[in-house]
């Protein structure tokens, strides 16, 4: 793929993705490839993994950096041109941010920095800056107890003894850079706020409570409810999510803004074991086990969690298509899972 140009043969877009062999961002580069675009992702492998990527290995249109966003954003120089830039590369999942906070802490903080300065640095050339989505997260929120969140809410953290309020911090901190470059400069810039998704490629090592009830189930063994399962949360595929990306990045009227983004369908976390046990055609019943022996003493939960979509619906007209049942469904064919199984 040449490296100057802009816009790519296809007519289609130049854009490059930190963070695009992970979870939600390799569900972005299969989209953003399907429409004719050119992709640059860039991806240090701590969590994103070649395999995400599986498929597009003969695709010209297609280049792949072995690196941290900041340094790779160094390296482009004004050579290097865009016209869209989405940040997903980030330290995920609260166990990880409670087993490796410095790093988590510093990862977040810098490499969006870096890059919101390289997009700005272009605007400082003259050139027409890229326009950048920023990948927050709901986790902004904190222990709010309202419901739903709606993006002008306070956010509301435990004290910094609790680690893992070290997360919606960074990710507060991100959003503030974003929205500072924006006022500053006006800078292209829109940050969306994820809610809890899922679906194929998502891995449950991190924490992450869908994969972890699957790999259970399919392995006979009880999904481990922490709590008392009572929690709830919003389930939204990343099918769903990645193609809203591109619509809103060229929305200007989305530019210098924030949005939710997500499913505002609740469901337990004791359901949710209940569901995967069932649509996989499992009897087998979940376990609680304390939040203290689950991550560490002292470990705050969130009660609820659930967006207000109204922003994002006005702005782009994002609806969820897919139902949960289809999600555990697909995500349990990528481990072997069969219908027939049952
Ligand atoms: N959870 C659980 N079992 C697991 C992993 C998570 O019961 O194996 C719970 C977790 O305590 C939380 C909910 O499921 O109440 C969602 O957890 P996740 O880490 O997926 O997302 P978040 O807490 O960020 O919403």
């Amino acid at each position: 793929m040449s490296s100057g140009a802009r816009s790519g043969k296809s007519g289609g877009k130049r854009c490059l993705v930190t963070g695009g062999a992970g979870f939600i961002g390799s569900h972005l580069v299969d989209h953003l490839l399907d429409r004719g675009d050119e992709v640059v992702v860039v991806d240090n492998f701590s969590t994103g993994k070649r395999s995400n990527l599986r498929g597009h290995e003969n695709d010209t249109r297609l280049r792949v950096i072995e690196s941290d966003a900041s340094d790779a954003v160094q390296g482009f120089g004004s050579h290097e041109r865009f016209d869209q830039v989405y940040h997903l590369a980030a330290a995920v999942g609260v166990k990880r941010i409670i087993e490796q906070p410095i790093e988590s802490i510093e990862t977040n903080i810098r490499e969006t920095s870096a890059v919101l300065h390289y997009a700005a640095s272009c605007a400082a050339r003259r050139e027409t800056p890229p326009a950048v989505l920023i990948a927050s997260s709901s986790e902004v929120y904190g222990k709010g107890s309202k419901s739903p969140f709606s993006e002008e809410d306070d956010c509301v953290y435990g004290p910094t003894t609790a680690l893992r309020w070290s997360y919606a911090c960074t990710k507060a901190i991100d959003e503030y850079l974003a929205l500072a470059h924006h006022a500053r400069s006006g800078l292209p810039v829109v940050v969306a706020r994820f809610f809890n998704t899922v679906g194929p490629r998502q891995v449950g090592e991190y924490g992450m409570v869908l994969p972890n009830f699957i790999d259970a189930v399919l392995a006979g063994r009880s999904p481990e409810v922490y709590g008392d399962g009572t929690q709830t949360r919003c389930f939204c595929d990343v099918r769903d999510i990645a193609p809203v990306l591109p619509r809103m990045i060229e929305s200007s009227a989305c530019h210098g803004r924030v949005f939710n983004l997500g499913s505002d369908s609740s469901i337990s976390i004791a359901d949710l074991a209940r569901l995967v046990a069932r649509t996989l055609g499992s009897d087998i019943q979940p376990v609680l086990i304390p939040y203290d022996r689950a991550y560490a003493p002292g470990f705050e939960d969130l009660r609820q969690r659930r967006p207000d979509l109204r922003r994002i619906r006005g702005a782009v007209g994002f609806e969820p298509t897919i139902d949960l049942a289809r999600t555990i469904r697909d995500v349990a064919r990528t481990r072997g899972w069969s219908a027939s199984d049952q």
